[in-house]
């Protein structure tokens, strides 16, 4: 998930531990190399920079440079200010689905892994905390990414909304309030239109259907792979939409991590998920400890 990232830092680190004694000025070149591998794994500037600035505020103090492991404490100061960064608040695997039915609704531009997380989420909600969960496919103008959310609902054994011709979004955002209700179901997921781009349309009809159903969680699915353009799309939908949280698909490729590291410092949103493949169980919360202990491997 981080390779690059964290074959950078252990490069820095071990130089820096194998010094022994340490400089105010060795800590800051040992800094300055953090700072570029920040950016080439594609972190935010404004995040690399604010990251930087603290670790260097507690690390080249004498308490630091003077102590017996200069390096190990160095490390220490990285990881804490990267759990800082990376942690949002509260339980991020922790949905707010009390008060049966709970609406979900997933957001997210087309291709993202909307649909797959949306099953993915039904069925996590299904196995580990027993609920039974109805899915409605909002995307009226794609018919097979509606029929691919009947076949992961059937694969993983959910419940998904009948689909009716003709009905618009809203009305299917109804219907599966309805159907939920009277079905007697803990959660309804409703997995809104995609589109390549964030368009008037996309975004207005993402915010008519949670004017209809007031769900209780937003979830906004985007592409780890793509970067700080993830973190741009998150801003978007959280300034036109507001979000709840943030899945981060595509966590199992080889992308560089930054949008991990900027989600929550650009956007103030928490990255609740992590999608870690294309099965229906590759899917993980997002545990700010864990991902900082992989940075640094
Ligand atoms: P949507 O258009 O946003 O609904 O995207 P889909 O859910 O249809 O996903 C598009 C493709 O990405 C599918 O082939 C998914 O299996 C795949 N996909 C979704 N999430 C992940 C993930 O976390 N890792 C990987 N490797 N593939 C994923």
């Amino acid at each position: 998930m981080f390779e690059n990232l964290s074959d950078r830092l252990s490069g820095v680190f071990d130089r820096l531990t194998k010094q022994g004694a340490l400089s105010a000025e060795d800590v800051k070149t040992a800094l300055r190399e953090v700072r570029v591998a920040l950016l080439e794994a594609d972190v935010s500037l404004p995040v690399a920079r604010e990251f930087i600035k603290a670790v260097e505020k507690q690390a080249t103090g004498a308490a630091v440079t003077k102590s017996v492991t200069p390096g190990q404490q160095v490390i220490k100061i990285v990881h804490d200010e990267l759990i800082g960064v990376l942690q949002g608040e509260g339980d991020p695997g922790k949905l707010k689905i009390d008060n049966p039915p709970a609406p979900i609704l997933m957001v997210g531009l087309q291709g993202s892994g909307k649909t797959t997380t949306t099953a993915k989420l039904a069925k996590r909600l299904k196995d580990r905390e027993g609920k039974r969960v109805l899915m409605a496919s909002l995307d009226v103008n794609r018919p097979a990414a509606m029929e691919q959310l009947a076949i992961l609902g059937q694969q993983i054994g959910v419940d998904t909304l009948p689909i009716v011709k003709g009905e618009d979004p809203v009305a299917i955002a109804r219907r599966a309030k309805t159907q939920a209700s009277l079905g007697g179901y803990d959660v309804y997921m409703l997995d809104t239109a995609g589109r390549l781009h964030i368009d008037h349309e996309l975004i207005a009809q993402a915010a008519a259907v949670r004017d209809v159903a007031n769900p209780r969680e937003t979830l906004l699915v985007v592409d780890g792979l793509t970067g700080q353009d993830a973190v741009n799309v998150a801003e978007e939908f959280d300034d036109k939409i507001g979000v709840s949280g943030v899945v981060l698909t595509r966590m199992d490729g080889d992308g560089r991590g930054g949008a991990a590291l900027s989600m929550r410092a650009v956007t103030g949103k928490p990255i609740r998920f992590v999608g870690l493949g294309e099965r229906m169980d590759a899917i993980e919360e997002f545990h700010a400890e864990r991902i900082a202990g992989r940075i640094l491997g």
